[in-house]
């Protein structure tokens, strides 16, 4: 469930970048990730090739969503699965909580899913009595310091180990100041196998629901989701109607290109598939809507439904690297999260689709080829269209219209500019100018390009 708007994202990250050191190092973290990326990638020489069919498997998906869904669902009921359909993030939440109330079960365990982190499940569930664990380190580690995710793919990024060695003090007992990651991860392992062996019910994510056969594939690189749901009696799959796709044999085009785009390794360490309920165990499995079909009905927007949350956008974004994802203030951040977001509540994210610079590296990685950022140029003009900009944005939209609306405007403004950055500067760098407060202004120049270019080029004898 959406949490309040307290700040929009220019002033999340202004709060995030005031830590230098971690800027940096969240920076670099990043890139380093996107470098892996690009090795792995290049690697494979059809690699185009393996974009270009993910493209255009995902078109097929989302111009026969409706066929595919059916025939997914009459393929699960033929497993055993039992089908829910969830039109919002409030129905999916009473769906599990039914599911488990029927069961009396008090205590779920559940690996990532960045759709029940949208649908606010876990506080959901507790506000009920039932207690959730995540299961992925990640996502427990941001669990046990009451943080949403940064990040899809890692959800804990923006931490220090020395922080997440703090948390472990305080919540598992280690030693004071143990940071080492390799000890931390043991205790969190002998933690975490604690509540596998415990806990009556799993709930796992879907990366792939595959129509022909009714299975779905869960990857994870620690074998939580499988541990979870291996040793539970109830097992629960949370899955957005946009994770189908057509045939078995069309795993092979997007496993490739999963893991080679989240992190540069060849494949996830567990690519699990699931199709039906042990003896005794019973499977259920939730299709959520939560505003995915408003979406397809939006042509500039529907191809945002491709995603197959990689988080390679994030990992090259100038902005998302410098900014930090929780500064997006929505449970998916960085460029996708950027057009995704709109569609929820325009009125709260209008500022997310300006967080970019619109340099196009998101669309150049992204392995299912979206054009992002197209798309959020695209959002930009809705949300003034709509009335959704700032008066300060909306008004500054307006004189850049005006200005930009004929050549002599245009002059003119350009005239008006330099006069000032020469003779008044600090009507231009004053602390009201957002770019200024980073940034050194560079002097105003004597003339404008046009102006030089009649003096020198134009007038050339030929
Ligand atoms: S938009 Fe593309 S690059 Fe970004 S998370 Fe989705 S699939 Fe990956």
């Amino acid at each position: 469930m959406s949490q309040p708007k307290t700040k929009d994202h220019a002033a999340l990250a202004e709060a995030f970048i005031k830590d230098e050191e971690r800027v940096d190092w969240h920076d670099g973290a990043l890139w380093y990730i996107r470098e892996k990326r690009d090795i792995a990638s290049k690697a494979i020489p059809e690699w185009e090739e393996l974009r270009e069919a993910a493209s255009q498997i995902k078109s097929n998906v989302i111009s026969n969503l409706h066929k595919y869904l059916l025939q997914f669902e009459a393929n699960l009921k033929k497993n055993g699965i039992v089908v829910h359909w969830a039109d919002t993030p409030e129905e999916h939440n009473e769906i599990v909580y039914a599911i488990l109330k029927a069961k009396e079960i008090t205590q779920m365990v559940k690996s990532k899913s960045m759709l029940t982190e949208e649908c606010g499940l876990n506080e959901y569930l507790e506000e009920r009595g039932i207690g959730v664990i995540n299961s992925d380190l990640g996502e427990y580690i941001q669990q046990i310091d009451n943080e949403p995710p940064s990040h899809i793919v890692l959800p804990c990024i923006h931490k220090r180990k020395e922080e997440i060695g703090e948390l472990f003090h305080e919540h598992l007992g280690t030693e004071k100041g143990l940071s080492d990651p390799t000890q931390l991860t043991r205790v969190a392992r002998k933690h975490l196998r604690n509540v596998f062996m415990t806990r009556r019910a799993a709930l796992t994510g879907v990366n792939f629901a595959v129509a022909e056969t009714g299975e779905y594939v869960v990857c994870t690189n620690e074998g939580n989701a499988d541990m979870g749901a291996h040793l539970s009696e109830v097992q629960i799959a949370s899955m957005g109607l946009e994770k189908i796709i057509p045939q078995k044999k069309h795993l092979g085009v997007f496993l490739r290109l999963l893991a080679r785009s989240a992190t540069g390794q060849p494949i996830t360490i567990y690519s699990s598939h699931y199709k039906k309920p042990r003896q005794g165990q019973e499977m259920h499995l939730i299709l959520v809507n939560a505003g995915r079909t408003r979406q397809l009905g939006r042509p500039d927007f529907q191809n945002s439904l491709k995603c197959i949350k990689c988080g390679a956008c994030m990992n090259t974004c100038p902005v998302y690297r410098k900014s930090g994802g929780l500064s997006y203030h929505n449970t998916i951040s960085g460029p996708i999260g950027a057009i995704l977001a709109p569609n929820l509540d325009m009125k709260r994210h209008a500022d997310l689709p300006f967080a970019s610079t619109l340099c196009g590296s998101c669309s150049n990685v992204c392995p299912v080829k979206i054009n992002i950022h197209d798309q959020l140029y695209k959002w930009r003009q809705v949300i003034v269209k709509e009335g959704h900009a700032t008066s300060t944005k909306a008004l500054g939209m307006k004189a850049m219209a005006w200005t930009l609306s004929s050549p002599e405007k245009l002059d003119k403004a350009g005239r008006a500019g330099r006069w000032f950055m020469q003779n008044i500067p600090v009507v231009v760098n004053n602390k009201l100018n957002p770019w200024y407060k980073q940034r050194d202004m560079p002097e105003g120049p004597k003339e404008s390009f046009s102006e030089w270019y009649i003096k020198n080029e134009k007038n050339k004898p030929k």
